[in-house]
């Protein structure tokens, strides 16, 4: 692996680019600064550890010239350079308590990160996998430290992360021999070797899982069996929320809804107003005379535990926020200022409609429960009070 300055006559420099050639194979990413780029040159089998460590970079910069060849690559510097060797290593647990024997312990040891997983580079995923293991935990650790969930909740981080690595590494054993084969001479399929076109519909469809929001979670305490789903078909329970413009009614300034979505261990309640906003209105006054106050300790903020935001069909100019119930303009902080920024409305006069670009039911609505870390927990309708009182009620400790 290699970060270079250089100059080549190869078109595709400032691509990401997967390049195969009968000698061997070569994956390029472009770096930030408009000149360095990063190439990965696959060396083959590796022998013993001691051999890896005498490989010379000009060695490497040989094998990848070789592959480059008839293009010319005329290395200026090279800022960067190290030999690894590819292992695929899992754990079967991500805490201390052996598989089994969940009910009878509750986890007081944890890893993450490449202490859990490791694998190739050229899935791009190991920081992205970590840092991602590293939020799941922490806002479960959080709930538990400060006395809102009960330390049971702390099994799911083993359970949700190490299936997402179990993902990782049969991805990652895919992809690697998918791009390691060299490349079937056009008009000699009898010798073998990956087509050129397979290799490029392979690439494309490892675009989502590379960009990291391939992770699904599967049913559990906090993931529902999304029965609902088709309320809000583009919101996947047990995916990451993908967020989508709205405009804030307060101050009609148009935002993307994920932003208002900090890492602050609050769970948000997205609701998506029906069209008479009959059912939103029933649900505002459930959230707000139930479902807060059973679990937000005296003296918070009334949004400390659920941060509840409402996105409305009308246009922001047809609603008043000081119309709306006040859990969308709750009283906050030491001066008792109410919080403005709850409310929104849809992109008006675009095809950028929230409602459209993520297949909400224009006609019941819905509400999008999503957790700390930003995965889709569930999708009910509107009048679906005992099952939301029911979700949370096995997940938070009741204060009232
Ligand atoms: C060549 C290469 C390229 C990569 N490219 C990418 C990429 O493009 N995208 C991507 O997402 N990931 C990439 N990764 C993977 C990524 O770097 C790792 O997955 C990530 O750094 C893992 O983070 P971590 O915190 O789990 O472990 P680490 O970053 O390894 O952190 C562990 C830390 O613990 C310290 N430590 C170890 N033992 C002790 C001890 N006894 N006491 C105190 N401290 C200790 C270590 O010094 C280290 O600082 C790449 C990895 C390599 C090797």
């Amino acid at each position: 692996m290699l970060d270079l300055l250089a100059v080549t006559d190869y078109p595709d420099w400032r691509k990401k680019a997967l390049i195969q050639s009968r000698e061997g194979n070569l994956l390029l990413i472009p770096r930030e600064g408009g000149h360095l780029v990063r190439i990965y040159v696959d060396l083959g089998e590796s022998g013993d550890r001691a051999s890896l460590q005498r490989i010379e970079v000009e060695q490497v910069l040989a094998a990848a010239r070789r592959i480059l060849h008839p293009y010319v690559l005329d290395v200026r510097e090279v800022a960067w350079f190290s030999v690894y060797e590819v292992g695929q290593r899992l754990t079967d647990k991500f805490d201390d308590v052996p598989a089994g024997a969940e009910r009878g312990r509750t986890p007081r040891v944890f890893i993450a990160g490449d202490a859990c997983h490791t694998h190739s580079a050229k899935a791009g995923q190991g920081m992205n996998v970590s840092m991602q293991d590293a939020f799941n935990l922490a806002w479960k650790l959080a709930a538990v430290l400060r006395g809102r969930s009960e330390p049971s909740l702390l099994h799911s981080y083993s359970a949700e992360r190490q299936a997402v690595a179990q993902d990782l590494i049969d991805f990652d054993r895919e992809w690697s021999a998918t791009i390691a084969q060299r490349p079937r001479e056009a008009g000699h399929p009898e010798q073998g070797g990956l087509d050129p076109s397979d290799l490029q519909a392979a690439f494309i469809r490892s675009g989502r899982y590379t960009a990291g929001v391939a992770t699904r979670y599967t049913r559990s305490q906090l993931t529902g069996g999304g029965e609902h789903q088709a309320l809000a078909a583009g919101f996947p329970v047990g995916m990451r929320f993908h967020s989508a413009p709205v405009v804030r009614i307060a101050d009609a300034k148009p935002l993307q809804l994920g932003h208002v979505h900090e890492a602050d261990g609050r769970w948000r309640l997205y609701l998506f107003a029906d069209e008479t906003t009959e059912r939103a209105g029933e649900m505002l006054r459930h959230l707000q005379t139930v479902v807060t106050p059973r679990f937000t300790p005296d003296g918070s903020d009334p949004d400390a535990i659920f941060d509840v935001r409402a996105v409305f069909q009308q246009n922001h100019w047809e609603i008043e926020v000081t119309d709306l119930p006040e859990v969308l303009h709750p009283p906050k902080g030491r001066l008792g200022l109410r919080d403005y920024e709850k409310a929104f409305s849809r992109v008006p006069g675009s095809d950028a409609d929230i409602f459209e670009l993520r297949g909400i039911d224009r006609a019941r609505g819905a509400l999008v429960i999503v957790r700390p870390d930003q995965y889709v927990a569930q999708v009910l309708a509107l009048d679906a009070f005992g099952e939301l009182d029911a979700f949370f009620g096995s997940i938070l400790t009741r204060v009232a």
